[in-house]
């Protein structure tokens, strides 16, 4: 299979191909799917699911765990990248007895399927991995905004004000502000656009479980989450939400041959972000755990291009109708934002993903050092 036959046609399909493709090492390899359900179906009537899949040690003490889908239409890529490696990699993977390799297929499976960053609650996961809540935290600016960014409405001459008064904001701001207001999450508006939640998402509290059973003897864990959307079309930026004094960035610096960069230390494309997946999985791992992640993040069209995606989308969620010309539209760009239909695009990116993969398996037999 190619890079670009990998890519799924929709979320119930990367699910059955992947389940199917692990299910057939499972001559050599013990193999173990932990599947955990949402409440709510996909737009075929399928099961929306977490699918944890464990290749090796069921307690491991040494892991590495590949996962996609955190920002649900994201997921593309990542399933590409899974599948690949359960075709290529896996066949010929030779695990020591308290080794594993997981894929975490779709971390926000309802956004996945229909085509959303964010989950059945309007939840951007990546900002809702936090043990505290305070409704009203929300960016000034953002409440300035809320209306620029946030329409109940498409009415073109409204519409033509609110861009005016955003490009006004952005020229007296600079971009790198309004992507901080518009991205670093809020939890107070959840019908608004980087909502983070208001108490832990169902997918969140799955995740957390998965963690704290199965990484309950882990000694050394590694992690790739894929996302897409931000930066140079095609390139890749490894982002780490671990200050840069943490040992955890250093840890993941020494995995991948690319550069990892501290989001919260202000080194990467993406600014500071609030809840990261990545704090969350950190609070739950045993005191003494070795983890080392990052988000393997790659670039699809401009910001400009990708915000106005989103914006519309939230639109479409709250006010506008799926199934007509218009929702079917802002549903198509939805896609094109985060799953581009290059195949130039498609194949460096995954082919690129599998490399990450790769770099990550040859650490997983490293010895653990106590310096780590
Ligand atoms: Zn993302």
């Amino acid at each position: 299979m190619t890079e670009i036959e990998a890519f799924p046609s929709s979320y119930r399909v990367a699910r059955e191909r992947l389940l199917e493709a692990v299910s057939r090492v499972s001559t050599r390899l013990p193999v173990l799917v932990d599947s955990r359900s949402l409440m709510t179906r996909g737009p075929d009537g399928e099961t929306l699911a977490l699918d944890f899949i464990v290749l090796g040690a069921r307690q491991p003490t040494r892991a590495l765990v590949v996962s996609s889908g955190t920002h649900g239409g994201e997921g593309y890529l990542g399933s590409a990248v899974q599948l690949l490696v359960a075709q290529r990699l896996l066949p010929s993977l030779v695990l020591a007895p308290d080794q594993a390799v997981i894929l975490l297929h779709a971390i926000n499976p309802y956004g996945y399927a229909w085509h959303r960053r964010v989950n059945e609650d309007n939840i951007d996961l990546n900002r809702n991995f936090r043990q505290d809540f305070d409704p009203t935290a929300c960016h000034p600016d953002y409440v300035e905004l809320y209306d620029v960014m946030n329409p109940t409405d498409l009415d073109p001459e409204r519409e033509k004000s609110r861009w005016a008064r955003l490009d006004e904001f952005i020229t007296r701001h600079g971009m790198r502000h309004f992507q901080q207001v518009f991205s670093e999450g809020q939890y107070r508006f959840p019908a608004g656009l980087q909502f983070g939640g208001q108490a832990q998402a169902r997918s969140t509290r799955h995740l957390l479980s998965l963690v704290s059973e199965y990484f309950v003897s882990a000694k050394s864990l590694s992690w790739l989450d894929f996302h897409t959307g931000l930066g140079e079309s095609g390139a890749c930026e490894l982002i780490s939400g671990a200050v840069p004094t943490d040992p955890g960035l250093h840890y993941a610096q020494s995995i991948w041959s690319d550069p990892v960069r501290s989001a919260a230390g202000g080194e990467s494309l993406s600014t500071p972000l609030h809840g990261l997946l990545d704090r969350g999985i950190a609070g739950a791992l045993p005191a003494g755990c070795r983890f080392g992640m990052a988000f393997a993040e790659y670039g699809t069209h401009p910001l400009d291009r990708v915000t106005r995606a989103l914006r519309a989308d939230n639109w479409l969620h709250h006010h506008g109708d799926r199934n007509d010309p218009v929702g079917r539209e802002i549903d198509a760009e939805m896609i094109e934002a985060f799953c581009p239909a290059s195949p130039d695009w498609r194949q460096q990116t995954a082919r690129h993903g599998v490399g990450l993969v790769e770099q990550a398996l040859a650490t997983l037999s490293r010895p653990v050092r106590a310096d780590g």
